[in-house]
């Protein structure tokens, strides 16, 4: 049995997983005050959620034989080094989980987890190349070619590859990065600023009740966002040529929504996608539990 968690800047969720199935989960939104001590309020998340799986679930901490975490950002020696999403750098939370409970622990990026889930049980079983794009507070990305990750550390930040030079200002330092336009964040700040409300709303509010076609300003920001979104998606088809491109995080939840039938249907107009035989653009299946999947997958 294993134990996965997976961080992201505004909530934490923590799987117990039996044979690859997710068998109890605890989902933890971060307040603004969690957030001024991110390492601390982690640790301290992650070692009581464990706990309480454990405890709820009657399971003894013997058949726990790794944790996984799920994180952004750039992981090197199972360290994250680099996180601007999250504030941490050269974080050892791997190893203050294993001084805590002396079990195996392993930190992974969160996309790679996820597109690692999701190629093993989703959205990208049975392709061979495959580009997986977790959009949430950033873009994160995994790319399969021949079915094997390419990189399983760092590398394949395909959220800050420059879609508008000289554009907005991102977390990482450079301007014009693809996820300033096209994560669920950026898109949130858009419409929030237009509809001139506060931003701290979720991403299924933003979905559920924010995306008003019929409102000019909103449907300005979201011809913008999709065009956005297909320049990256476009830029991602052309260097690999996949069988299969797969949208997750916050986004894996638009099925049947109108942003997502419009971007599916303008990526295939004239002038988009330069690559002759267009790849299948599809939404993640195991949605925001990807993550903690992935993060246990050896
Ligand atoms: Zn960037």
């Amino acid at each position: 049995m294993r134990v996965g968690i997976d961080i992201g800047g505004s909530h934490v969720g923590i799987g117990l997983i039996d044979s690859d199935k997710i068998i109890d989960t605890i989902d933890i939104n971060l307040t603004r005050e969690d957030r001024h001590d991110f390492f601390g309020s982690i640790l301290r998340i992650s070692i009581s959620s464990i706990n309480e799986l454990l405890n709820r679930n009657s399971i003894d901490l013997n058949s726990i034989d790794l944790i996984g975490i799920a994180a952004p950002g750039d992981i090197r020696d199972n360290k994250i080094v680099r996180s601007d999403n999250l504030g941490l750098y050269d974080s050892d939370i791997a190893g203050k989980i294993y001084e805590y409970f002396n079990i195996p622990v392993q930190v992974r990026n969160d996309a790679k987890c996820a597109g690692l889930a999701e190629m093993k049980f989703g959205a990208m079983r049975g392709f061979n190349d495959c580009v997986f794009l977790g959009l949430g507070t950033g873009i994160g990305g995994a790319v399969f070619l021949n079915g094997d990750l390419l990189k399983n550390g760092t590398g394949f930040e395909i959220g800050h590859m420059i879609i508008n030079k000289g554009g907005r200002q991102c977390s990482c330092g450079k301007r014009g990065c693809f996820e300033t336009y096209a994560s669920i964040r950026a898109f949130k700040n858009k419409v929030a600023e237009v509809l001139d409300i506060d931003n701290d709303f979720s991403g299924q509010y933003l979905r559920e009740n924010l995306l008003d076609f019929d409102n000019p300003k909103v449907r300005e920001v979201i011809d913008q966002f999709i065009d956005d979104l297909i320049v990256g998606i476009s830029n991602m088809i052309d260097i690999f040529e996949p069988d299969v491109v797969c949208l997750g995080g916050s986004f894996s939840y638009y099925e049947g929504h109108r942003v997502f039938n419009e971007l599916l249907s303008r990526i295939r107009e004239d002038g988009r996608v330069r690559c002759s035989k267009l790849p299948k653009i599809v939404l993640a299946e195991l949605k925001n539990d990807a993550g903690i999947i992935g993060a246990t997958i050896e």
